[in-house]
């Protein structure tokens, strides 16, 4: 399937012209994230926590210690809405009114569920760290045993979907393009600076190519 179906949730109704169903641009926006914001309600209280994700065919992992909070409330199958966000730039407007941003952002709903099966559970953590730098879970040391048994992994189904993206310049009203306003777009990007090596590290370890090059857009 190369479009998920909007469904009653996923329907945008506020600017629909901006909804994105395809199921690859929303993959490559998620690909690209780096932090989700994980909403749920526990107690009857309503959170959101931000966090690292991973993602595996058509599915979203989350992880963390099993003492963590929200891991162990959403373990028990909670309903949850996930956001990505990237920022891509600040539309200034010539009114204080149209300004904006240029984004693009996913919304997932659906049910999180522990991972308990030890070779999915891998499967996600090697997701996860790929996620982070692409070509590194060759290199580092797995998971071992106990590392495994005290990570929590929620998996939560790419299934109920939507993306939203705005693009482009400000749109002002017809009257205030005369004024004396700077009007435009700032672009805003993701760009690793210089790494720092640990100072712990053997001198004889090089830079690997995927932290040198480290890109977001892939
Ligand atoms: C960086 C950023 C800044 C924003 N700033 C503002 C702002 O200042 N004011 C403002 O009103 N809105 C802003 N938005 C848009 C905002 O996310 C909502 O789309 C908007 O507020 C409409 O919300 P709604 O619940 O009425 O949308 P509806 O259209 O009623 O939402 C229905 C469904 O559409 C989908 N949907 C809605 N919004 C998004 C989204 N952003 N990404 C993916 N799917 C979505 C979801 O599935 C949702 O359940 C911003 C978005 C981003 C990413």
């Amino acid at each position: 399937m190369t479009e998920f179906a909007s469904t009653e949730r996923t329907q945008v109704r506020r600017l629909p012209k901006r909804a994105v169903y395809d199921r690859e641009a929303i993959y490559r926006i998620l690909d690209e994230g780096l932090v989700c914001h994980v909403g749920f309600v526990a107690d009857g209280r309503p959170a959101v926590i931000p966090t690292g994700y991973g993602r595996d065919g058509d599915t979203l992992y989350v992880h963390g210690s099993v003492a963590s909070r929200m891991l162990r409330d959403l373990a028990k199958g909670v309903e949850v809405c996930v956001t990505v966000t990237l920022l891509d730039g600040l539309v200034l407007a010539r009114s204080a009114f149209h300004h904006s941003m240029n984004y693009r952002s996913v919304m997932i709903f659906g049910t999180a569920a522990a991972v308990e099966d030890q070779t999915t559970k891998r499967e996600a953590l090697r997701a996860f760290t790929e996620h982070i730098a692409p070509g590194r879970w060759r290199e580092v040391r797995p998971p071992t045993e106990s590392e495994l048994k005290a990570t929590t992994v929620l998996a939560i189904p790419l299934k109920e979907v939507s993306a939203k993206v705005r693009t482009g310049p400000p749109l002002d009203d017809e009257d205030d393009y005369s004024l004396p306003v700077w009007a435009g777009v700032l672009p805003l990007d993701l760009r690793p600076e210089q790494p720092v090596a640990d100072s712990r590290l053997s001198a004889s370890i090089e830079l690997p190519d995927y932290v040198r090059f480290y890109n977001r857009h892939r």
